[in-house]
C-alpha cells in the first residue's frame, strides 16, 4: 500500500493528466494511495436484474438505482433547441420502458445497436404514466464483468460531475489500481500495521480490507473491512499522540513546584467555606503530583456544570504561588471572566492575595497598573479574557495558567500562553471544560493531555426536574412560574439567538421580554443579550444577581458562569433550536441552591420525531456525559469536533471520533502496548508503520507543543 503513495494518479489507466488535475483540485487526490483512501459512502447492488414487468408494480420513488437487461426497440429525437432529447424504447421481453437522453444525443444515437443486449443501470422514474430512465449507465452485456456484485458509490463534488467523473469512473480507476480479484495482475498490498497488532486484534489484513471496502463480497466482510480501516486511522493517531506526549514528558522540563506553603494552608484553614468533595480532592492531588514531577503539566479537568471546578483551579494556583510563581486564569467571555474574578477575590479576600481582572474593556490607566504589577511580580493572580494573551502583558514569573471552557479557544491562542512562562519555561497548563467531552473523543483530540474528571457534585444538590411543554401549554407554564415567584424564587427565561437569524431572533426576544413584563407586572424583569453594551449588561446581570430583578429574560449569554442559587426555574424558548450540550449547560444555571429546581423546554408542537427524541434525552437524564454522547450521535461531533479536527495530525477518512468510541479505545490500548515494547518504533517490524504515520501527518504548526 505504501508504495502506492509514490504512484502519481495520472499514470493509472483511465486517468491521464487532465483527470488527474481535477481529482487533485476537487478531492486532494494525487496518488494511487489517495484514491484508495477515498472510500465509498454506500453501495449499489449489481448482482440482481429487475424485470420491467415487476417495476410496473412498484412505487418507483422507493426504488434504488437498479439495473435491467434488454434491447433497444426504437429511438427518436424529439423537441428542438434546449428541449431536444433522444427517447428510445427499451424492452427486456417482459415489458418496455422509455430511456431518455438530453445530452450527447447524436453520439448516443449512433452508438445504439438494436442487435445488442445492453445492461442499463440507473434510477427508474415515471413520466406521463410511463416508466423511464434518464441517462442510465450503459454497458454491453458481455462486458459487465466489473459490475457484478456490489459496487461502491463514491462521494463526488459538483466539479467532478461537471468533468464527467462519476462514481463509475472512480470505481473503474480503483479497479485499475487493484487489478482483478485473482490471478495475474492482482496487486497485493503490504500491510502498514505491524503483524503483531493485526494478529492480536484479529484485524482483516490491509490487502483484503481495501479490496472489500471498494468491492464488498459480503456484508460481513464489509463490516470487518470497515472496522479494520477505521482502526488503522485511529491507531496512527493514537500512536502519534502517545509518542509525542512521551517525548515531551522526557524532554521538556517543567517548573518545579514541590512545596505546599502558607497560601494554600491559610486558604484551606480560613477561607474554604465547605468541605471539598472527594472528586475535588482527588483532582487537586493529581495536579500536585504533576507540579512536583519536574515535568510540565498539561492537564484537562472535566467536570459537569456545578461540580466545583473553580475551586480546584484556585487551589492549584495557590500551590504555584506558594512556590514563588504567578498564576493566570483565562475565560472566553467578559461575563465569565468577571464572574471568576469576583468568586476568586471573595474566596481569597481573607488572606490578602493579589487578584486583578484584565479584559478588553479594562481602562488604559488600570491596564498600565496591572502590567506594572505583573512585571514586578507583586500581582499573584491575573484573571481575564484573551486580553491576557496580548504581547504587552508580561509576567515576571508565570508558573501556572488555567484555561476555562477551553473549547472556545483556538490552538494558536493557547500557544501564546505557552510562551509567557519565565525564562523560556512553559507554565503548567490546566484546561477546564464543563462541556463533557465523551472520554473517547477526549482520547483523540486531547490524546496527549492527561485527563482528570470531577465526577461528583457537591452534596445536597437536587437534580433539576426537566419537562417538555408545547406552546399551547404556555398558560400552565406561567402559572407554575408564578408560584415559584411567590415563594420568593427567581426565574430565567432563555431565548435562542443565532447570527444567521439575528434580526428575527432579537425581535422575538424583545417581544418575549415585553410580554413577560406585562404578565408579571409585580416583578422587576432583567433583560440581557450579547449585543448590549457591557456596562448595561453588567447592570442587568447585577440586578438579577442581587435579587432585585426576579425574572431574567436573556439569550445564551448566561450559558456559562452565572451563579444565582436562588434561581429555581428556567424556561427555554424554542428549545428545539438548541444543541443538547447547550441545553444541559443552560440548565446548570438552576439547581444551584438547596431548593428543588425546574427546567421547562418550550417547543413548537410539530417537531420531527428526531427532535422529539433529542429533547427526550434532556428530560430523561442529567448525566452530562450521556448527553454529550447523545449530542454527538444526533448532530455529529459538530462544534466540538469541528474545532478539534484542526488539532488532529491528519484528516480522518473513515473513522469518526463521535461514533467509533470503542475502536478508539482499542486503538489506544494497542498503541500503548506497541510503544511499551518499542518506544521509538525503531525495530524493523515497525518501519512501515513509522513511515505511514510520517507521511499521513501533515505537519501543522508545531501543535504538539500546544496543549
Ligand atoms: P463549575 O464546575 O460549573 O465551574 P463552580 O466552580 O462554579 O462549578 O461551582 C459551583 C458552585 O458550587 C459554586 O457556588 C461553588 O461555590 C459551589 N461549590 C464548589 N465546591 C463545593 C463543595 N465542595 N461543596 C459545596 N459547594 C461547592
Ligand atoms: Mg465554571
Amino acid at each position: 500500500m505504501l508504495s502506492l503513495r509514490n504512484v502519481d494518479i495520472k499514470y493509472i489507466k483511465g486517468v491521464g493528466p487532465k483527470r488527474a488535475e481535477i481529482l487533485a483540485k476537487e478531492l486532494g487526490i494525487r496518488t494511487a494511495y489517495d484514491l484508495l483512501r477515498h472510500y465509498p459512502t454506500g453501495y449499489v447492488d449489481r448482482s440482481k436484474y429487475y424485470t420491467i414487468r415487476e417495476l410496473r408494480d412498484c412505487n418507483t420513488d422507493e426504488l434504488p438505482a437498479l439495473q435491467v437487461k434488454g434491447r433497444f426497440v426504437s429511438s427518436n429525437v424529439l423537441g428542438e433547441g434546449a428541449r431536444m432529447r433522444l427517447v428510445a424504447l427499451f424492452s427486456d421481453g417482459t415489458s418496455t420502458m422509455e430511456v431518455a437522453w438530453f445530452k450527447s444525443i447524436k453520439s448516443i444515437r449512433q452508438a445504439l445497436d438494436s442487435e445488442k443486449t445492453y445492461v442499463l443501470f440507473g434510477k427508474v422514474g415515471s413520466f406521463n404514466g410511463k416508466l423511464q430512465m434518464v441517462h442510465p449507465e450503459m454497458e454491453d452485456e458481455g462486458k459487465t464483468a466489473i459490475s457484478a456484485g456490489r459496487r461502491g458509490v463514491y462521494p463526488l463534488t459538483e466539479g467532478l460531475r461537471k468533468a464527467n467523473i462519476g462514481s463509475k469512473t472512480l470505481y473503474s480507476i480503483v479497479q485499475a489500481i487493484l487489478g482483478p480479484a485473482d490471478g495475474g495482475g492482482r496487486r497485493r498490498l503490504t500491510d502498514p500495521l505491524p503483524e503483531s497488532v493485526v494478529r492480536r486484534r484479529g484485524l482483516m489484513p490491509a490487502d483484503e480490507a481495501v479490496r472489500e471496502i471498494h468491492f464488498p463480497t459480503s456484508q460481513e466482510a464489509l463490516e470487518r473491512a470497515r472496522f479494520r480501516l477505521k482502526f488503522e486511522e485511529l491507531f496512527y493517531i493514537q500512536t502519534d499522540m502517545l509518542m509525542r506526549s512521551n517525548k515531551r514528558k522526557a524532554q521538556s522540563h517543567g517548573l518545579m513546584m514541590p512545596r505546599i506553603g502558607e497560601w494554600f494552608n491559610m486558604f484551606y484553614r480560613r477561607c474554604l467555606p465547605f468541605d471539598l468533595t472527594g472528586a475535588q480532592k482527588r483532582v487537586i492531588k493529581e495536579i500536585r503530583a504533576d507540579l512536583a514531577s519536574g515535568r510540565q503539566m498539561n492537564r484537562l479537568v472535566q467536570g459537569d456544570v456545578g461540580s466545583g471546578k473553580t475551586l480546584v483551579a484556585l487551589m492549584s494556583m495557590l500551590l504555584a504561588i506558594d512556590n514563588g510563581y504567578q498564576a493566570a486564569l483565562m475565560a472566553p467571555t467578559e461575563i465569565l471572566a468577571t464572574q471568576h474574578y469576583h468568586t476568586i477575590r471573595e474566596l481569597a479576600s481573607k488572606i490578602g492575595l493579589g487578584v486583578r481582572l484584565l479584559t478588553g474593556s479594562t481602562r488604559s490607566k488600570e491596564r498600565a497598573e496591572i502590567h506594572r504589577l505583573l512585571q514586578s511580580g507583586e500581582l499573584h493572580i491575573l484573571v481575564g479574557t484573551h486580553a491576557i494573551l496580548e504581547d504587552a502583558v508580561v509576567f515576571a514569573r508565570l508558573g501556572f495558567a488555567v484555561i476555562d471552557e477551553q473549547h472556545r479557544f483556538g490552538v494558536a491562542q493557547r500557544a501564546r500562553l505557552w510562551g509567557k512562562g519565565p525564562g523560556g519555561y512553559p507554565p503548567h497548563i490546566l484546561v477546564m471544560t464543563a462541556t463533557p467531552i465523551p472520554r473517547t473523543l477526549a482520547m483523540t483530540v486531547y490524546g496527549d493531555l492527561d485527563v482528570s474528571v470531577i465526577d461528583e457534585l457537591p452534596p445536597g444538590r437536587k437534580p433539576v426536574e426537566t419537562v417538555l411543554r408545547f406552546d399551547q401549554q404556555r398558560l400552565q407554564v406561567y402559572r407554575a412560574m408564578g408560584a415559584q415567584l411567590r415563594m420568593g424564587r427567581q426565574v430565567y427565561i432563555v431565548y435562542p439567538l443565532i447570527e444567521e437569524n439575528e434580526k428575527l431572533d432579537l425581535k422575538s426576544l424583545e417581544e418575549g421580554y415585553e410580554s413577560i413584563c406585562e404578565i408579571f407586572r409585580d416583578y422587576r424583569v432583567a433583560f440581557v443579550h450579547g449585543k448590549m453594551k457591557p456596562a448595561e449588561k453588567d447592570h442587568q446581570m447585577d440586578l438579577f444577581a442581587r435579587g432585585d430583578a426576579r425574572i431574567m429574560v436573556a439569550t445564551t449569554v448566561i450559558e456559562v458562569g452565572v451563579n444565582v442559587p436562588n434561581a429555581t426555574t428556567m424556561i427555554i424558548e424554542n428549545a428545539e433550536r438548541f444543541g443538547l450540550s447547550q441545553l444541559h449547560q443552560l440548565r446548570g444555571r438552576v439547581g444551584r441552591g438547596g431548593d428543588k429546581s425546574y427546567c421547562v423546554l418550550m417547543s413548537r408542537h410539530n417537531i420531527s420525531s428526531d427532535t422529539r427524541r433529542r429533547l427526550d434525552v434532556i428530560t430523561s437524564t442529567t448525566d452530562g456525559f450521556v448527553i454529550a454522547e447523545a449530542d454527538m450521535q444526533f448532530r455529529g461531533p459538530g462544534d466540538i469536533e469541528g474545532t478539534m479536527q484542526s488539532g488532529l495530525p491528519f484528516d480522518l477518512k473513515i473513522a469518526s471520533p463521535a461514533h467509533d468510541g470503542q475502536i478508539i479505545a482499542l486503538a489506544r490500548s494497542a498503541a500503548e502496548e506497541l510503544l511499551a515494547e518499542d518506544p521509538s518504533l525503531a525495530s524493523a517490524a515497525n518501519a512501515l508503520l513509522t513511515r505511514a504515520i510520517k507521511e499521513l501527518t501533515k505537519r501543522k504548526a508545531d501543535w504538539s507543543l500546544i496543549s
